[in-house]
């Protein structure tokens, strides 16, 4: 099997910067010390890069099955590993929705077959399919995706009744979209008899608003207390919300993601459709108090909610234009400028993107560099600049809302499974290099 040494890196790790080579063999991290002199394949000198676990995402749209204009596993997940990702967990409101167990392992199957990145896919919760939802075996599934409120099909679970019986029975953890509907509904009645159907982009923090999205995160909280259920809530928008969450919480947590990190409504007239999504882009004051969460630890973990949609859809009007953007690419050189900038540290990136994923996720072996640990590494130049120009997009869809971004940081390697995929503006690996992830079995 496969061996590789990187020599002269510069760990990121659990909170410290260390200089070490790495020994990797048939996939794991064999060794770590100061200076390795076994035999390998292959050798990387990592002079002058650190070396961090690749991000865990746990909130993304790959679209395939039944919405592969949009994207593939191929194809995102290729995107995903030059954008330094090396693991992902991928929402079911895919073509069938993945609403039983039979649609789910479908779904693994593709990926087993086409993925880049290690892979597991959510369970979707509906308002009939409870059983489904019981059964699931949380050792090697992800999370229930419950949809609190966001119009997207047959997925709207709206019973209360239903959603106390998931809080009460998921026998893993269970991950929220939270937006109140009814809410949302008569804010667009509103807006259309102002705009008719031309409402300007900068309305939709205004319709997919602030109170739409506390009072569903506030249910989702209390549901959870109630049933001592583990809950983590996605993409945060607002800084009331921030009040929901403790900072070391074991079972309440909440992700940021890095579009709002990001974006606020300024951003709204420059690129309209192209940064709609939902939950809304907040204001400035929002964006500042989720980054201030993020370092104080009252946001757990940092996703991407990558979702893209074809360039045409995006051209439509209000109601039309679909939300959702494409990030995988560039989430990692978006927060690496972000330590440049001093909102973050490495350290404190590193931890939200990997060790806290894996921890919230009980996972097995990944998520740090350990002895022991899958390989799943990325070497990163702080020095040299990523730009998002239109011939770099790797994504189905071809865009991407950072373009004309120059970010300070750059991703030069990916590893999973020790295994290089990407390399230098490349990926190199023939077959697909991603597995099933795996998780502690008991997590309620
Ligand atoms: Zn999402």
């Amino acid at each position: 099997m496969s061996s590789l040494i990187i020599t002269n890196a510069t760990l990121v790790n659990e909170g410290s910067i260390t200089q070490s080579d790495v020994l990797i063999r048939n996939g794991r991290i064999e060794k770590i010390a100061p200076h390795i002199s076994a035999e390998a394949e292959k050798v990387i000198d990592a002079k002058g890069r650190y070396l961090l676990p690749g991000m865990i995402d746990s909130h993304l749209h790959f679209r395939e099955p039944g919405i592969t204009q949009k994207g593939t596993i191929a194809s995102e997940s290729r995107a995903a590993v030059m954008g330094g990702i090396t693991s992902f967990m991928e929402m079911p409101n895919t073509k069938p929705v993945a609403i039983t167990r039979s649609i789910l392992e479908d779904k693994f199957e593709i990926a087993r077959q086409t993925s880049y990145a290690n892979y597991s896919f959510y369970m979707g919760a509906s308002n009939e399919n409870l059983d489904e939802v019981r059964a699931v075996d949380p050792s090697n599934v992800c999370g229930v995706k419950v949809f609190m409120g966001s119009s997207t099909g047959n997925m709207l679970v709206d019973k209360a009744e239903i959603l106390e019986s998931i809080f009460k029975a998921a026998p893993l953890l269970i991950a929220t979209h939270c937006e109140d509907t009814p809410m949302i509904l008569e804010n667009e009645a509103k807006a259309k008899a102002q705009f008719g159907e031309a409402v300007p982009y900068n309305q939709h923090g205004i319709i997919r608003s602030r109170e739409a999205c506390y009072k569903s995160s506030a249910l989702a909280v209390s549901l959870a207390k109630r049933h001592d259920a583990p809950l983590h809530i996605l993409h945060i928008t607002t800084k009331e919300e921030l009040d929901l969450f403790e900072a070391g919480h074991p079972r309440i947590t909440g992700e940021a993601c890095v579009h709002h990190l990001w974006f606020t409504d300024a951003d709204y007239d420059r690129l309209g459709a192209l940064i709609k999504c939902n939950p809304a882009i907040k204001t400035q004051a929002d964006r500042d108090a989720i980054r201030a969460a993020v370092v104080d630890n009252r946001i757990t973990t940092i996703g991407t909610d990558h979702a893209p949609h074809l360039w045409e859809e995006k051209q439509q009007t209000y109601f039309k234009s679909p939300g959702g953007l494409p990030l995988v690419q560039f989430a990692m050189p978006a927060l690496l400028e972000m330590v440049h900038q001093g909102v973050f540290t490495l350290e404190q990136v590193v931890h939200k993107v990997a060790h806290a994923v894996a921890d919230r996720y009980q996972m097995i072996d990944r998520g740090y560099i350990r002895e022991g640990y899958w390989a799943d590494l990325i070497l990163v130049d702080m020095n040299q600049i990523t730009e998002d120009v239109p011939e770099k997009v790797a994504y189905k869809c071809g865009w991407s809302p950072f373009n004309g971004t120059r970010f300070r940081g750059t991703i030069c390697t990916t590893i999973v499974n020790g295994e290089v995929v990407y390399q230098d503006g490349e990926t190199v690996h023939k077959k697909p290099a991603g597995q099933r992830l795996l998780f502690s079995a008991h997590r309620r």
